[in-house]
């Protein structure tokens, strides 16, 4: 799954949330998120956010956003 980091909060660019195929974006407190159950992992998202925040679950570090992502996604 890709994963919204703390790049976005705040960020008012909605690209991410245009291009996903499967609309699995959602709205966190102050930043958007990624439901890890419902993303294909793609990809085409990345490189559409002018903040860079989106990464994918394989880099390093990225735990408490993966639980964040999971966590308000999971409010929907
Ligand atoms: Fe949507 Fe694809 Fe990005 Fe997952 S990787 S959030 S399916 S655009």
């Amino acid at each position: 799954t890709y994963v919204v980091t703390d790049a976005c909060i705040k960020c008012k660019y909605m690209d991410c949330v245009e291009v996903c195929p499967v609309d699995c974006f959602y709205e966190g407190e102050n930043m958007l998120v990624i439901n890890p159950s419902e993303c294909i992992d793609c990809g085409v998202c990345e490189p559409e956010c002018p903040a860079e925040a989106i990464l994918p679950d394989t880099e390093n570090g990225l735990e408490q956003w993966l639980e964040l992502n999971a966590k308000y996604s999971a409010e929907w």
